[in-house]
């Protein structure tokens, strides 16, 4: 059982494109990402691991460093042991092998594979057209920084791409209630701040801004120079006022559903704490022991006191006895736990994680 101790927040120097729609809308994750050096708090899906795979290739195809089926199968095989030795490593080998653990695992292999097609075509280009990859771009005063995925360059035309391993678009809803497909608006700020941050390297906007997913399908995004510098000022902002209240140590979250769902960092967010609380929506169950019981199978289940509620949580392996019963009557956090059909009754899965409150 971990305990998440005294928070020692730091202040934030610089924030990245991708980072700046999670901080906009809980400017306090950000903070404690930093307090903990970016370590998350509970366990990362198994997704991500292989989207940092499928990110890395890409980069390599872009770079022209992987061209044919062979160096991309070599270079896949390679990555993916890399990734799980580093799962074993933190802990994490329950993700491993990936394949067995992430859905999908072989048609994203099979979508990434079509980038090869499009690398070969880059390489016969005329030699006016440069394909810049993985460059790395910082604003001025160095409070914005990110690595551009690629920058297409020929003679009338700059285009900025940024690949995305994940949907692309989303459901949009227009006031008749009629829903429609757009580019996510996260990616969408996510690139004009590129576009700003190109600007205040080289003097030039770009004139084209694209995002590519693992199936080859372009979206193009419309930009204005105008909204790229108000992003831009909006993120250089957002940056000061989160810094600033590390020094006036008043600090504002902005807990809801879709906020926390995916934080990391919940066991350590008092917001958190206070707005679920007596809310187990999120399958986070936060409670004083008050029993537990060894079955002759060897598993265990605790009873926790959650408001006026006794909680029922099962799954747990016999060596996990000794601990709580030891510490009967203590408050503790149970995150990332499976919701079953009677209510009351949760049990535990791989990402299960306990905190000492
Ligand atoms: S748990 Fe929710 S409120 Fe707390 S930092 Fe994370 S996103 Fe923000």
């Amino acid at each position: 059982m971990r305990k998440v101790g005294k928070i020692e927040y730091k202040k934030i120097a610089r924030i990245s494109p991708s980072q700046f729609y999670s901080m906009t809308n809980c400017a306090y994750k950000s903070l404690l990402a930093e307090a903990f050096d970016k370590k998350p708090l509970l366990p990362i899906s198994p997704n991500a691991y292989l989207g940092t795979v499928l990110h890395k290739m890409l980069e390599l195809i872009s770079k022209k460093e992987i061209k044919t089926d062979i160096e991309f199968n070599e270079r896949f095989e390679a990555e993916i042991l890399l990734i799980e030795k580093e799962l074993k490593q933190t802990g994490y080998d329950i993700f491993v092998p990936l394949y067995m653990n992430v859905r999908d695992f072989g048609i994203k292999k099979i979508q990434l594979k079509k980038h090869l097609k499009g690398a070969a075509v880059q390489s016969n280009q005329s030699g006016n057209i440069k394909f810049i990859p993985e460059q790395w771009f910082e604003s001025k005063d160095k409070t914005i920084g990110g690595k551009i995925d690629l920058i297409i360059e020929s003679e009338n035309e700059i285009e900025i791409i940024d690949f995305k391993t994940g949907a692309i678009t989303e459901d949009i809803f227009d006031d008749n209630g009629e829903s429609y497909q757009d580019i996510k608006r996260e990616y969408q700020r996510q690139l004009k701040l590129y576009a700003y941050l190109f600007y205040d390297c080289t003097g030039k906007y770009p004139t084209k801004l694209s995002l590519v997913d693992l199936s080859k399908q372009k979206f193009n995004v419309e930009f204005s120079k105008q909204e790229c510098d108000m992003i831009f000022q909006e993120a250089k902002a957002l940056l000061i006022k989160t810094n600033n209240s590390i020094d006036n140590a008043i600090f504002h979250a902005n807990p809801s559903e879709s906020n926390c769902k995916y934080c990391l960092y919940r066991p350590a967010c008092s917001f958190y704490f206070q707005h679920f609380k007596g809310n187990n929506s999120l399958n986070d169950v936060c409670g004083f022991i008050i029993g537990v019981i060894k079955y002759q199978n060897g598993n265990v289940s605790i009873f926790i006191r959650n408001e006026n509620n006794k909680i029922t949580i099962t799954g747990f392996s016999a060596d996990k006895y000794e601990y709580f019963n030891s510490n009967l009557n203590k408050q503790i956090s149970l995150f990332n736990l499976r919701k079953e059909a009677t209510e009351f009754i949760y049990s535990v899965i791989k990402t299960t994680a306990v905190y000492e409150c």
